[in-house]
């Protein structure tokens, strides 16, 4: 999902309109307002594939309440957002890049807003914060270290299943994402094992279920409470060795081409809560038009918190479509608040082929 149609960004030193921090839903339908308002934009995020919390915690589910789709795999609803706001307004994207610190220079009409991210600076004319519940770090797995492993087999996100397609696969988890991906790739993968280090499983009575039913049809492989010990392999994951959490001697080992780690994700506001935001409950307080206390910058999605806050992915389009409004005011005050009707402008900017 990530790389060939996204423009992965390199270009740092442009000065942009706006900044999107989080390439959740609601970034990228931030960028798409930018690109609608006739507004530059970019996008950052930390980890290295589109979506947010759709790609990292439910690909795979049917999401209902997106006026417009009857039902959409909450995958399909990322790749439209993908086509509708990144390639159509060919917005740079920085990916595997966290917003660490801010700062502000100049004056005027050359206030620019500085965000220092790990990977270099990055400058615009107005930021808008649209992470979620924080960066999402996916957790690392406890007394083994996989770093080796990661590019080489190794995943913590699936961004499609067919990476998976034909392949011996092994998930490390107990969890529900762990016992969902069981069940999802059944149909994809040549083999499946489960390794939980825990007897019993902290997944959805369903779920377990299903996992167990799929254990006893042979359709998947139970090593549970196993660990793993060691991995081995020539270049990328061919073998894997587990050891018995209440008998360390009793070791086993498994042949796969994939060691699928779900063991859940870290978010935590990080870096963002030391920027000087009023902070409610872990949440950015933004005022009706999404301002944050922050000289240029609004707030958009689960970040935020006002009354009557609703975390959804419609509420959060809806902010975010009023906090570009409001950002691009800021910077061309001649433009009006209220956009124009696409059926009347057509899509600003429009790449060949639109109207
Ligand atoms: C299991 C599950 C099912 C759900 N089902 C539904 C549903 O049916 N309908 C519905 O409307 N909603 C549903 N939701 C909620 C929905 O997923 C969220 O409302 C939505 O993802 C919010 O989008 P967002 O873009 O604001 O944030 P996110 O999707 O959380 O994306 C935020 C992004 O910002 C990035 N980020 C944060 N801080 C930084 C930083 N400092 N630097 C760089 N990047 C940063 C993060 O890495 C992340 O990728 C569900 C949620 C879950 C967990």
């Amino acid at each position: 999902m990530t790389t060939d149609p996204v423009r992965l960004a390199t270009d740092m030193d442009e000065v942009r309109d706006v900044t999107v921090i989080g390439a959740g839903p609601v970034g990228m339908c931030t960028a798409f307002w930018a690109g609608m308002r006739e507004a530059s934009s970019r996008i950052i995020d930390s980890l290295p594939e589109l979506g947010g919390q759709l790609t990292t915690l439910y690909p795979e589910k049917w999401v209902f309440d997106v006026p417009g789709h009857p039902r959409v795999l909450a995958k399909d609803l990322v790749e439209m957002l993908r086509v509708q706001a990144l390639e159509q307004f060919d917005v740079p994207v920085h990916l595997n890049v966290t917003a660490e610190t801010i700062s502000w220079e100049g004056s005027d009409e050359d206030r620019a807003v500085v965000l220092h991210t790990d990977r270099g600076e990055l400058r615009s004319r107005t930021v808008i914060v649209a992470g979620g519940h924080g960066a999402f770090e996916p957790k690392k797995l406890p007394g083994f270290d996989m770093t080796p492993w990661e590019g080489r087999g190794a995943y913590y996100i699936v961004g499609e299943k067919s990476v998976f397609e034909g392949k011996r696969v092994m998930i490390v988890g107990g969890g529900d994402s762990a016992c969902d991906w069981v069940i999802n790739l059944l149909d994809t993968a040549s083999s499946l094992s489960l390794v939980h280090r825990r007897e019993g499983f902290r997944a959805h009575e369903v779920t377990v279920g299903q996992v167990l039913e799929a254990a006893e049809r042979g359709d998947v492989a139970l090593h549970v409470p196993f660990q793993i010990k060691e991995v081995y392999g020539d270049g990328s994951v061919e073998r894997v060795r587990l050891f018995h959490s209440e008998d360390e001697a009793h070791e086993i080992e498994v042949e796969v081409d994939a060691i699928l780690l779900q063991l859940g994700f870290k978010t935590a506001l990080g870096p963002l809560k030391d920027w000087g935001f009023e902070v409610i409950k872990g949440a950015i307080a933004v005022d009706q038009v999404m301002k944050t206390s922050l000289e240029r910058v609004w707030a958009c999605g689960d970040i935020t918190t006002f009354d009557g806050k609703l975390k959804l992915i419609a509420t959060g389009f809806a902010e975010s479509a009023i906090a570009v409004a409001q950002a691009v005011h800021e910077i061309r005050p001649e433009v009006k608040i209220q956009p124009k009707y696409s059926t009347n402008t057509g899509v600003p900017g429009a790449v060949a082929g639109q109207p």
